[in-house]
């Protein structure tokens, strides 16, 4: 990779950033398409002088992670309608000094899920009710799927299926609730304790089951549904798919979907 004084900047800014493979994604796909350009991570609780450094010095486009991603929002100059909606931006282009924020989880979360089906007229469940069960939950709305919220705090279950327009079910409900599509947006089963799994077995029903955690790449939940004969969407094709969309704004180019699953799942295999 050539750096020189025309390279661009872009960045990823959040704590903790020990794990993210942002960086390792994005550089290669600036590699594979022969962009100018170097992604860097910078771990940073000091928002708005992050903000102010990346008008200063030109950066032109950052991923915004956790804790930031609602509270970014008042300190942008633009905020697209999707992100505005959801309540949560993840990504910035800077155009000229003016910070506009996106939200590429939702178009990564849908374009995961029309990998396998197309979920217009299709009954989903999704498990959990952060801000990534939010995204999704926007993306598959807007897409045409009829949405069933479930979440170990039903205060805040109910309060995503109200935004959604989506019903409220408690987890021991799903036993026997028809569903097209199981997502599962919780981090229950994430590295370092793959071990666990956030649904008995027999509440793993649906043809089509979803994951958004990636590491592992396989969670125990998917190998469940995988045994019990579902198709399964892991969560790396929703990151993959977050991240082309972040390269599309950044751009204009088409991501390299391919070099950035590759980068990623080294990244993975090689911490
Ligand atoms: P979040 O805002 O903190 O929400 C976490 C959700 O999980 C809440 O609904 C919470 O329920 C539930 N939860 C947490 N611990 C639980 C437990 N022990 N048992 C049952 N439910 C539990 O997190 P998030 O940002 O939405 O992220 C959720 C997952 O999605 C993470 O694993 C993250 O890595 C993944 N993610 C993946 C992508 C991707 O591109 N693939 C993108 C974004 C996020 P309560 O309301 O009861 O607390």
């Amino acid at each position: 990779m050539r750096i020189d004084q025309h390279s661009v900047l872009y960045a990823v800014i959040g704590h903790p950033l020990g794990h993210t493979l942002s960086p390792v994604m994005h550089n290669r796909a600036f590699e594979a398409t022969g962009e100018n350009a170097v992604y860097m991570a910078f771990e940073t609780d000091r928002l708005a002088d992050a903000l102010n450094g990346m008008r200063a010095l030109g950066i032109r486009g950052c991923s915004v992670t956790l804790p930031f991603k609602t509270a970014v929002m008042p300190l942008l100059d633009d905020i697209d309608p999707l992100a505005r909606a959801i309540g949560a931006v993840n990504t910035i282009v800077n155009r000229g000094g003016r910070l506009a924020g996106y939200n590429t989880d939702a178009a990564g979360a849908l374009a995961a899920v029309r990998e396998v089906m197309e979920p217009s007229g299709r009954r989903v469940v999704i498990l959990g009710a952060g801000g990534a069960a939010r995204a999704a939950g926007f993306a598959l709305k807007e897409a045409g799927a009829s949405l069933t919220i479930a979440n170990r705090t039903p205060e805040k279950g109910k309060a995503l299926a109200l935004a959604l327009n989506a019903t409220f079910a408690p987890i021991d409900d799903l036993r026997g609730l028809p569903a097209d599509l199981l997502i599962q947006a919780t981090p229950v089963g994430m590295h370092p304790r793959q071990e666990r799994c956030p649904l008995d077995e027999a509440l793993i029903q649906a043809p089509v089951v979803m994951e958004l955690i990636y590491n592992p790449r396989e969670t125990r939940l998917l190998e469940i549904a995988r045994r019990k004969g579902a198709a399964v969407i892991p969560g790396l094709r929703m990151f993959i798919h977050q991240g082309a969309a972040q390269f599309r704004l950044w751009t204009g180019k088409e991501p390299p979907l391919e070099a950035m699953e590759a980068a990623v799942l080294a990244a993975l295999e090689h911490p």
